[in-house]
Order: structure tokens, then C-alpha cells, then sequence
């Protein structure tokens, strides 16, 4: 297809919490944003639970500027948080308002979350709420917060890789295609770098100082399944009434990968 066939060229990114987006996809939007791409990025809660020794408000006061500063550097456009809490994203109505909402807002024509299946429910009920977003903020009577316009068109649906590449049954994650991001790694890279309290807080909480490493090793393990130094992998939400071309192939040249 070509590139021409959008709706229009506003991306929006959002995952349950601050660092994800950096961790999952930061090279594949970064090469967006280069081909002229207007990016949003959002995360659902501010990382408010993401310390052992301050408060929720003092964490997530600095976690919303290292968010910030990670999504200002691949070039969005936007951040916001959502303001959800750690551990306590629910499916319900008010929470499906508020992403309708957002996507009427932001009425972006390429959408990327975090998988249906994954590791904790915070990122799970997440992709439930974006998928549901899709399809409802284009509902003429659906309560979306706010008074943007309902969407005259569904997005595009991407779902990230799975943070340790497995699905909650341990099963590898699923993938469509892995994205070539070897002339992002620096930017991807300091754009984790951005969020210094995670870092911090996973040395203690977990004993692990690989923050940056773990990322790298895991964007190389994906670029070598393509013959690459370092990739990002995706599955593409098919399901009716999504449109089920993928505009990522001809804009990014995206590799088919065997599921
Ligand atoms: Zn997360």
C-alpha cells in the first residue's frame, strides 16, 4: 500500500507505565517520526509504585519528567499520563471513556501498545483498553470523555513484543515482523537513559544493574532474527473492523517473521 492511504500522519503510543515505550518501540517510532510522523506518546500511570523508598506522589512526580524527557527524545510531539495508579488499571467503563476520549483527542492513525498477553496485568488490561478505544471512539453516542469529534476511521493496531520476549504461558511471543532499528540503538538507548529512577529501583527491588544492557540484548536478539544488529518485533491486531494492510511495511520495511 502506500503511505498515502492514511488517514493522517499522527502516531500514538501508549503503555501502562513510563519506560515502557522506550523499552519496546522507541527505535521503530524514532524512524517514523524521521519520515515526518507527528508523535504522542502516553502512559497510563506515572510509575507511582515504582519505588521502595518514596512515596507514591514523590516517585511519580519524577517518573512524569523522566517520561517526558524519553518521549521529547524520539520526538514526540506530546506526552501525557493518564494518571491510572500502578497495579490498579481496570477494564471498565469509566476507564473506556477515558482512552476514547484520548483517541478522539489525538485521533491517530497508527496505535501502538503493549500485547494482549504479557507478564503482569497492568500492561494486559492496558491492550484490552486501547483495542476497545479503537473501535469505540468512533461510536457517534459513545460517552468518550471530552468534546473532540468521534473518528471517521479505525487505526492501525500494533501490539509490542512481550518485555522478556515470552507470553504469559512462557510460550515465545507472538510476531508478525521485526523492525530494522540498527541506526536508532543510540537514540532508543538515551532515551531509556532518560528514566534514572527505574534504574535505580530495579537494583535494589531485583539486584539487577542491567537496565540499558537488557535492552540492547533484547533489541539485538530480534535484529538477528532478521540479520540486523538490533530490531523491534510487533504482532498486528487483524480483527475486524481494524484495516489489515500494514503501512509499516512499505514506510519501514518491515520483515516478515515465522510465528
Ligand atoms: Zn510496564
Amino acid at each position: 500500500m502506500n503511505s498515502h492511504t492514511l488517514p493522517n500522519k499522527r502516531i500514538l503510543a501508549i503503555m501502562p507505565h513510563p519506560d515502557d515505550v522506550e523499552i519496546l518501540c522507541a527505535g521503530t517510532l524514532s524512524r517514523l517520526v524521521t519520515l515526518g510522523y507527528e508523535l504522542h506518546v502516553a502512559t497510563m500511570t506515572p510509575g507511582d509504585k515504582g519505588s521502595a523508598v518514596l512515596t507514591q506522589e514523590e516517585i511519580a512526580s519524577i517518573r512524569r519528567k523522566e517520561a517526558r524527557a524519553g518521549a521529547e527524545r524520539i520526538g514526540a510531539k506530546s506526552y501525557r499520563c493518564l494518571e491510572f495508579r500502578d497495579l490498579e488499571i481496570t477494564f471498565d467503563n469509566a476507564s473506556r471513556y477515558k482512552l476514547a476520549g484520548l483517541f478522539r483527542d489525538i485521533s491517530p492513525a497508527i496505535v501502538f501498545t503493549t500485547p494482549p498477553t504479557d507478564y503482569m496485568f497492568d500492561h494486559e488490561i492496558t491492550s484490552q483498553l486501547v483495542r476497545d478505544a479503537c473501535f469505540n471512539a468512533g461510536c457517534k453516542n459513545y460517552p468518550a470523555e471530552g468534546t473532540s469529534n468521534p473518528l471517521d476511521f479505525v487505526p492501525y493496531l500494533y501490539y509490542s513484543d512481550s518485555i522478556g520476549g515470552h507470553d504469559l504461558f512462557g510460550n515465545p511471543a507472538s510476531l508478525h515482523f521485526i523492525i530494522d532499528i540498527s541506526a536508532e540503538i543510540e537514540t532508543k538507548t538515551e532515551a531509556l537513559s532518560c528514566h534514572d529512577s527505574q534504574r535505580a529501583w530495579l537494583k535494589k527491588q531485583h539486584g539487577m544493574d542491567n537496565y540499558i544492557d537488557s535492552m540492547q540484548n533484547w533489541s539485538a536478539l530480534r535484529g538477528a532474527q532478521i540479520g540486523v544488529s538490533y530490531g523491534e518485533g510487533f504482532l498486528q491486531h487483524l480483527g475486524h473492523p481494524h484495516p489489515t494492510d500494514n503501512p509499516l511495511r512499505e514506510l519501514l520495511d518491515a520483515h516478515t517473521v515465522e510465528p
